[in-house]
């Protein structure tokens, strides 16, 4: 369904604490929305200065998650896109820095003719102007947008004050819901309201009064909780909502229709509610992933491995790419710095298959080209993505081609062999922020090769992120000693993807093809990838 009347929103604020899962939230309810016809966005603002997060360091802030159109962005994005049917882009995320920056430069075009620039009205208009941008184009029947941290926060107060006046201004077209906590406290053996009290209060002092409580819990919150709740936050009953531990993430889309949310919302929304919600593919694709037929071992090499988050959408796209294929996908995380040439054997002889992961610089890199050389050698399913594409160039030169020392120039400028070179768009960029080459770019494909198979089709689209490329120099050598390079950007002539034909499975992309899969819509590679390291398991 088409967008209908006035654009609906819905605010998504936290309290208690921070890591309740707002972005799981938002996406269940998108997603219960969008089951019901309606056209639905989500966006999230982030309340920290950095005009995004591709400056950050995995430890500060997981992944950066890259849109079609380039945005380096907040890993619930990543979220916004395997629940929903919809695509985000840089309208999907605003950060404090963005919103700063923006008026800052009409400040210095004179835009406020003379005035002082003050964070009321300045930055609260700039922020409902950010929020409304996306409703303003027409797509869509609700945008549901997300405010990061926590209530109470300082750095919080301007968006929250942007979503008071919105609130006020959009009249019945627009709610809030606040995310909290309900902790047990198992000495005294009793759920504890007095947090979601304090916060929803915190709320109200900032003149925001939500309409639905979503609150986080390990236990059944009963009826007399849920009126307790709703007579000291003045909230109805019925939106109490309660969201309990689930043993994935892809539950909570059920657990949150089986408590009416969507209902809730939409009423409260003045928009129908009459059209049964149809989660068939949805359920079906739980069933398979919780009733796996099979098992597979697959090793994600990478530099970040103690930090989950840094590698969010591999891991999502497994659970994907695993559940197309009823396979239960283990992945063990395993350290590059850690893993010696002589560990390999050791380390990886059980696996399945063997992931190298997207990285920058120079640490744990040895440990990557081991991985892909074991991987090589041993017939074991391998993929590598971006970083780890460049790592399989990078061995393949060292020890199939001789060149001695081959490298690449981001790790050694000095190497002999720049098998893997500064992209020439690059060299006269010194900027860091948003400098990469970044977002969707079509990439052509080879008949006959594992590539066309696994897509089944000539021209995909894919995103990137990266500054480094494939050396075409020595496309020639590669080529007549067994790696392919099977897919081409038809503009730029840029290598996108390498396989060895000789191996059973030894395939790498210079893109990020985990960033477009979703529950809906499992990326190819990945479905591959897992299919691939069955075989492997079942053959051994
Ligand atoms: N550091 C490499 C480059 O910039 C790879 C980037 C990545 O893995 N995302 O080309």
């Amino acid at each position: 369904m088409g967008k209908t009347s006035a654009t609906k929103y819905v605010f998504v604020t936290g309290g208690v604490t921070s890591s309740l899962g707002k972005g799981i939230v938002s996406a269940s309810l998108g997603k219960l929305l969008e089951e019901r016809g309606y056209a639905v966005t989500i966006q999230k603002l982030d309340p920290y200065i950095n005009v995004d997060p591709g400056t950050m360091n995995p430890y500060e802030h997981g992944e950066c998650y890259v849109t079609n159109d380039g945005a380096e962005t907040d890993l619930d994005l990543g979220h916004y896109e395997r629940f929903l049917t919809s695509a985000t882009s840089q309208a999907n995320n605003v950060t404090t820095g963005r919103i700063y920056q923006s008026v800052i430069d009409k400040e210095r075009r004179g835009d406020y003719l003379g005035k002082t620039v003050q964070v009321i009205p300045h930055i609260t208009n700039e922020i409902k102007e950010h929020v409304k941008l996306l409703g303003g184009t027409g797509q869509y029947d609700i945008v549901i947008t997300e405010i990061g941290g926590t209530v109470g926060d300082i750095e919080s107060l301007p968006f929250i004050e942007a979503v008071r006046q919105l609130k006020w201004e959009l009249e019945g077209d627009a709610i809030s819901i606040h995310l909290t906590l309900v902790p047990f406290l198992s000495a005294a053996g009793e759920l504890k309201t007095k947090p979601t009290q304090n916060s929803v209060k915190k709320l109200r002092e900032l003149g925001l009064q939500p309409d639905i409580l979503v609150c986080r819990t390990e236990h059944d919150l009963n009826s007399d909780i849920r009126r307790k709740i709703a007579l000291f936050c003045n909230v109805e009953k019925e939106a109490v909502i309660q969201s309990i531990d689930a043993e994935s993430i892809y539950d909570v889309p059920l657990l949150m229709e089986q408590e009416k949310l969507d209902r809730v919302a939409l009423r409260k929304l003045g928009l129908k509610d009459d059209t049964d919600v149809d989660l068939k593919s949805w359920k079906e694709f739980l069933g398979r992933l919780k009733n796996p037929k099979h098992e597979v071992h697959i090793g994600l090499i990478g530099k970040y491995v103690e930090l989950r988050d840094a590698y969010k959408s591999i891991a999502e796209a497994f659970i994907h790419g695993g559940a197309s294929n009823e396979c239960k996908v283990k992945l063990h995380w395993i350290h590059s710095e850690e893993l010696e040439e002589e560990k390999c054997a050791y380390l990886l002889r059980d696996l399945d298959g063997i992931l190298v992961a997207p990285g920058f610089g120079d640490r744990g890199i040895d440990g990557k080209l081991s991985a892909v050389r074991f991987a090589r050698e041993n017939n074991i399913p391998f993929l590598g993505i971006c970083l780890g594409m460049q790592c399989a160039v990078i061995e393949f030169g060292r020890n199939v081609l001789n060149l001695k020392n081959a490298h690449s120039t981001e790790i050694n400028p000095e190497t002999p062999y720049p098998v893997i070179d500064i992209m020439e768009k690059q060299k006269s960029i010194t900027d860091k922020g948003g400098t990469m080459r970044l977002g969707a770019y079509p990439c052509q494909i080879e008949d006959g090769s594992l590539a066309k198979d696994i897509y089944g089709r000539e021209l995909i689209s894919e995103r990137h992120r990266h500054r480094f490329e494939f050396n075409n120099h020595f496309l020639e050598q590669y080529q007549s000693s067994g790696m392919r390079t099977p897919g081409i950007n038809p503009e730029s002539g840029l290598v996108e993807i390498i396989e060895i034909p000789e191996h059973p499975f030894f395939i790498g992309v210079q893109f990020h093809p985990e960033y477009k899969s979703t529950v809906a819509n499992p990326q190819p590679l990945f479905v591959s990838f897992v299919k691939a390291a069955l075989t492997h398991a079942q053959e051994k």
